[in-house]
């Protein structure tokens, strides 16, 4: 193979689509959890289109784009690309996206596109719409050279950010269409820097739910009230502090706790060399604010082996220009868990819930219910085949010219999980663009085009090797 011929048309491929992740950032199509009326709203469709139309237009002979859909549910793309050797290999991204937020920077938006300094600005072109034409482009330059391949299949789901709860359905109605890929690409996670290949090992899963406090009927004058009733806000506060140390943050539920293995040590050890203060500096600081440790290996271990707890919402407390001297009759807040990679979810969930719920301070009502879907596993990857490794390796001192890293994710992705259980020797090169400043789910989001364009040639590298093993 030839490397310069392989990212020149990488390199041509990725003007072509710079232009349609211009169009798709353009289209707010939130994932359902965010937009219950998705479907009469048409975004997700118009989304699909987008890729289904560029997907047919690439040079694979043989592909077969497909949007599958299941009534009520996110539609699914699909692109089947024939190969010539036995085998398969799954790639996986998703369409769907997060919703706007707050905080975007003069002249940027989620729904308005904006080219600057290399980096594409807007939601979901990062998370995740790149990955589809990531996918499709890393095949076809193989292709173009000639290069055999096993069957390859790209999955893009719509339901991501929604915590897959349509992916079980689409992967039941496809029974054995799948095949049993012996490789999962997934482009979908984070990288640690935007200078060498980062490999994910490991997702924590996550827990959502609302936690209710009531104490009175109706609002009181505080001055009549307080002294005499308890405040439903210092309820809260009590109950949360039954789930994590206030003051370290450390959650405190041994359902919520699992061992670390050490090969994982050794790997927050390795990158935390790489990456040292930049573990706490690619976050967007206030003034004179510190992290939680200032050991960067702590800060990754935390990050991505232990749970966490973060409050993303609140009800029943009125903005603060119509707050008057009221002691409230409730309030309710979101719960974001992150739990542990091994963690088991359902009884995480459980245990969160009887340790909420139990014996409430002054007989307040209390109720915390995690909605359908709320608990998600996280996973941990098998160890990389001999192959696999020196794969990653050989294509991050190619295409970058440094060493690839290992490191856990902090985040979830549903259905690696999913894969994992449903194929146990599967191997997964897990990878993404979502590195310092970012900003998937937050304001700012970017993509960095010229790190996604070299990332999809070491995908190719990836894939060739691969192809190399079924003919050996
Ligand atoms: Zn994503």
């Amino acid at each position: 193979m030839d490397h310069k011929r392989l990212t020149n048309s990488i390199d041509g491929a990725w003007e072509e689509i710079t232009e349609r992740l211009i169009a798709y950032v353009r289209i707010p199509n939130k994932s359902p959890l965010f937009d219950p009326d998705w479907e009469r709203n048409g975004y997700m469709e118009q989304a699909v289109d987008l890729m289904a139309d560029w997907c047919r237009a690439q040079p694979l002979p043989g592909a077969v784009v497909e949007v599958r859909r299941l009534a009520g549910r996110t539609p699914l793309l699909l692109v089947d690309i024939p190969g010539e050797l036995p085998g398969c290999v799954l790639l996986y991204g998703h369409l769907d996206k997060q919703p706007e937020f707050t905080g975007w920077l003069e002249g940027l938006g989620p729904w308005e596109p904006v080219v600057r300094d290399g980096k594409l600005y807007g939601r979901g072109a990062a998370d995740d719409g790149y990955a589809v034409f990531s996918s499709l482009t890393a095949i076809a330059a193989l292709k173009a050279q000639q290069v055999r391949l096993p069957r390859c299949l790209v999955l893009i789901e719509a339901c991501e950010e929604s915590g897959s709860v349509d992916l079980p359905a689409h992967l039941e109605a496809l029974g054995a269409t799948l095949g049993e890929p012996s490789l999962v690409v997934c482009l979908d996670a984070e990288c640690g820097n935007y200078e060498q290949v980062w490999c994910t090992t490991s997702l924590r899963g996550n827990l959502v739910g609302t936690l209710r406090v009531r104490v009175l009927t109706e609002g009181v004058h505080s001055g009549m009230a307080t002294g005499i009733a308890p405040t439903p806000f210092r309820i809260l506060a009590q109950l949360l502090a039954r789930l994590e140390n206030p003051v370290t943050g450390d959650l405190l539920l041994d359902e919520l706790q699992v061992p670390l293995p050490a090969d994982r040590r050794a790997q927050a050890v390795a990158a935390a060399r790489v990456l040292g203060d930049e573990v706490a500096a690619r976050l967007p600081w206030a003034m004179g604010v510190n992290a939680l440790s200032n050991d960067p290996t702590e800060l990754i271990i935390n990050n991505t082996w232990r749970a966490t707890l973060a409050v993303t919402g609140a009800e029943g407390l009125p903005p603060l220009q119509s707050a008057g001297n009221v002691l409230l009759p409730e309030v309710a807040c979101k719960l974001s868990l992150r739990l542990p990679p091994t963690c088991d979810p359902a009884r995480a969930a459980q245990a969160v819930c009887e340790v909420l719920e139990r014996d409430p301070p002054y007989g307040a009502q209390v109720s915390f219910s995690a909605g359908s879907g709320a608990a998600t596993g996280g996973w941990n990857a098998p160890t990389f085949a001999p192959w696999l490794e020196e794969a990653i390796t050989q294509a991050s001192r190619a295409v970058f010219g440094r060493e690839a890293v290992n490191i856990g994710c902090g985040g979830t992705i549903p259905f690696m999980g999913m894969l994992g259980e449903r194929f146990p020797k599967t191997q997964f090169f897990i990878t993404g663009v979502l590195g310092p400043h970012a900003n998937a789910h937050g304001p700012n989001e970017f993509l960095h085009l010229d790190y996604a364009r070299r990332l999809t040639a070491c995908v190719s590298l990836v894939l060739a090797e691969h192809a190399r093993t079924l003919t050996r």
